[in-house]
């Protein structure tokens, strides 16, 4: 948006639609002094907030960013499903068993987890939320039991890799 040019309500506007993910046309809908408040896109013909057009790598890391949340929200959801299968056997004292667990372990040699990567009963692995764990048993062949210091989790793992891998 030109800083010079001051709009009147149904202007035409160039902006970045939020739910098209797109640069594209609209009308003012909202003022606010004489500040863009609201457009309507003329795509998909929501009312939103002003956004500014955005730049070719805006568009192209905000792609990215949608694809991790929605890898994360499978991998939640693969959790979810498998927590449910091996709930029955409720885990006492989980942190003690973690303790016990890593006690001679050294951290240096821990494997990062991801979902992709082939594990075995006894890898001691480092997950981007659990932190520190050791797998404890493997569940079938895309999935394995780890403990960590708060809780005995069931991790996805030799998954197909996603786009956004690479
Ligand atoms: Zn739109």
């Amino acid at each position: 948006m030109d800083a010079n040019t001051t709009y009147a309500i149904g202007d035409e506007i160039d902006f970045f639609c939020k739910k098209c993910r797109l640069n594209l046309h609209g009308n003012v809908a909202a003022l606010q002094g004489d500040d863009v408040a609201k457009v309507t896109c003329r795509t998909c013909r929501s009312t939103q907030p002003f956004l500014p057009e955005r730049s070719e790598e805006e568009l192209r890391a905000g792609l990215m960013k949608r694809a991790f949340r929605i890898r994360d929200r499978r991998q939640q959801q693969w959790t979810d499903m498998e927590k449910a299968r091996t709930d029955t056997k409720a885990l006492p004292d989980v942190t003690k068993r973690w303790r016990e667990a890593t006690e001679n372990v050294n951290a240096n040699y821990a494997r990062k987890y991801t979902e992709t990567a082939s594990f075995k009963a006894g890898d001691v692995i480092v997950h981007g939320v659990h932190g520190l764990g050791i797998v404890t048993s493997l569940l079938h062949e895309q999935g394995m039991l780890a403990l960590f210091r708060k809780a005995e989790v069931p991790l996805p793992m030799n998954m197909p890799p996603t786009e956004s891998d690479e």
